[in-house]
């Protein structure tokens, strides 16, 4: 076992490095951040793993991650000595198994340049991005609880191999070095570094130590000094940010670490950090993405928050904390009042998972109500992104409906484009005088719905119609009774009431002209025999001769279409 054996990158792996490389050159000093974000992941999960099993410390609990640099030989090294890596994690983990979703990233490119860097930085490049500045990266590793002689020494120069032999470390954890390529020397410098490590990782709850600048001395003691042991001190504040207090938290701190949660290259759209203290006690601080991941519309893609208990990291992706259709919030959760020694099975079963999901999902609603009031552009902005997906609300959260309705954003005949901006309480504030419901229609597109003629009468009296196209509109309506005490109405269905918009002469009118009409309807409904339900005389066409309505309690042509499609 302890010979050396060279081992091919799994093909996938190979794509990613190469794209990496090419994609992400203008970016390429979140390498750092990268490597550091790893090591406090591997020392919170040693923390973890040591509440069952304190002999995992070895005598040494105390967890810190170090950045060191030698001018010399041009090389930059960041270690920790936290969980660390047996040889065969080493091979699935660096090189032989691709992070879950590799394969969807990869057919989600586009060959655009642009747009598949944003990609990637969606995706989290994670530790191959230490190949954007080095032409050889080495690691040595040793898995908390194993022999020294268990050590593991991996190395590549990220070219479709690597090579992997074994080494005594008695030191666990892992210490990563990379030889820089030429012209990335500039990194091997403590002032770049320590910048680096300020940007990127401040947030980081674990230290991370860097040496102390030697002072230039003419002292000869102090010279003698500068050639013991190397001196380290703290670089990064070292506490999670979300114990820390908001008022000490600046804008750029909360924005470091949502790209640390959600492996984000792009700017969160908001955020919202609660501390709450009594019976419940919890902190969490909850971010709105700028822009979808890839993978939105995935089953299976990760999806959830960090979840801490006082302060120690339990697990990623705890997807119990809010409920589907907002599933593109990133966060993390803090709590006390779960125990240490959860798993994903206990958690489906304590109550107490269940009142921090009903606190959550009204922290996001209301994340998503004040962003909504103070800023409709980049609400607007957040719309396009996941208005989809928020749409699935009404129907799934029956105790918020309320609420997730205030959320939606729809087209409009007031305002007789395609953006979808109207809310429903701008519709209700414009509603006619005596209108009683809130009337719109679906159809396959926006064109589709703008044209249809079960508008006319409405264009007519100057009444206000939501315009609906999405795929998921109909099957949503058909979820909704009512918003603020009025009921919906699809303009297409069932017999059209105005109610007191029309005037009594208005409403004899049309109680006349059925009575002539009666033998045209008679004949009609003969003809067309079985393959209708009945015929009706109608005011709602102004130009149309006629028009086919659905009944009240029908399904609508687009679900038809849809289960038509499944095979329905
Ligand atoms: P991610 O962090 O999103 O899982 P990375 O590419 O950054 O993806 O890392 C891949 C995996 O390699 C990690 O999940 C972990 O298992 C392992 N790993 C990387 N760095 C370390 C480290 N410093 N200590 C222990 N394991 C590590
Ligand atoms: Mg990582």
């Amino acid at each position: 076992e302890t010979q050396k054996e060279t081992l091919g990158f799994q093909t996938e792996v190979k794509q990613l490095l190469k794209l990496m490389i090419h994609s992400l050159y203008s970016n390429k000093e979140i390498f750092l951040r990268e490597l550091i974000s790893n090591a406090s992941d591997a020392s919170e999960k040693l923390r973890f793993e040591a509440l069952s099993n304190a002999d995992l410390y070895e005598n040494d609990g105390d967890l810190k991650i170090r950045v060191e640099f030698d001018e010399k030989a041009k090389t930059v090294t960041v270690s920790d000595n936290g969980i660390g890596m047996s040889r065969q994690d080493v091979i699935d983990h660096l090189g032989t198994i691709a992070k879950s979703g590799t394969a969807s990233f990869l057919s989600n490119l586009t060959g655009d340049q642009a747009k598949d860097s944003q990609l990637i930085g969606q995706f989290g490049v994670g530790f191959y991005s230490a190949f954007i500045v080095a032409k050889q990266v080495d690691v040595f590793t040793r898995r908390a609880g194993l022999d020294a002689s268990e050590g593991v020494h991996w190395s590549s120069t990220g070219e479709g191999e690597f090579s992997i032999e074994s080494v005594d470390l008695a030191q666990r954890g892992t210490r990563i070095v990379l030889s820089l390529k030429e012209d990335e020397e500039e990194f091997a410098n403590s002032f770049r570094l320590r910048s680096l490590v300020r940007k990127y990782s401040d947030h980081i709850a674990i230290p991370v130590l860097m040496e102390k600048e030697a002072m230039p001395s003419d002292d000869e003691d102090e010279k003698e000094e500068a050639n013991k042991a190397p001196e380290f001190e703290t670089v990064n504040s070292a506490t999670a940010i979300w114990s820390r207090s908001k008022s000490e938290i600046t804008d750029d701190e909360y924005k470091a670490f949502y790209k640390h949660v959600s492996h984000d290259f792009a700017e969160p759209l908001s955020w919202a950090h609660n501390q709450v203290e009594g019976n419940l006690e919890y902190t969490s601080l909850l971010y709105l993405p700028e822009k979808a991941p890839f993978d939105l519309w995935n089953r299976d893609a990760p999806k959830g928050l960090k979840l801490y208990i006082q302060r120690v990291f339990i697990m990623d992706q705890a997807d119990e904390f809010l409920p589907l259709y907002l599933r593109f919030i990133k966060g993390v959760v803090d709590s006390k009042n779960l125990s240490l020694n959860v798993s994903r099975e206990i958690l489906q079963k304590d109550p107490n998972v269940d009142k921090l999901r009903t606190a959550l999902t009204k922290r996001a609603l209301d994340m998503l109500a004040k962003l909504a009031k103070n800023d409709a552009e980049k609400y607007n902005a957040f719309w396009k992104e996941f208005g989809q997906v928020l749409k699935e609300g009404p129907a799934e959260d029956y105790a918020n409906r309320e609420k997730v309705l205030k959320l939606l954003r729809f087209a409009s005949t007031h305002n007789d484009n395609a953006e979808q901006t109207v809310g429903l309480d701008d519709y209700v504030s414009r509603m006619k005088e005596g209108q009683e419901k809130i009337y719109y229609v679906v159809a396959d597109s926006y064109n589709a719905a703008k044209s249809s003629p079960h508008l006319e009468i409405f264009r007519k009296k100057g009444i206000e119609v939501l315009l609906m196209s999405d795929r998921i509109d109909e099957w949503m309506m058909s979820q909704l009774f009512d918003f603020d005490g009025k009921s919906f109405q699809d303009v297409s269905k069932g017999e059209l009431n105005l109610g007191d918009v029309e005037s009594e002469e208005e409403k004899k009118q049309q109680e006349e002209v059925a009575k002539q009409m009666e033998g045209l309807t008679e004949r009609l409904t003969s003809a067309l025999g079985e393959r209708i339900k009945e015929v009706r005389v109608t005011h709602r066409l102004t130009e149309s001769p006629a028009c086919l309505v659905v009944g009240d309690y029908d399904m609508g042509a687009q679900m038809r279409k849809i289960m038509e499609a499944a095979g329905q």
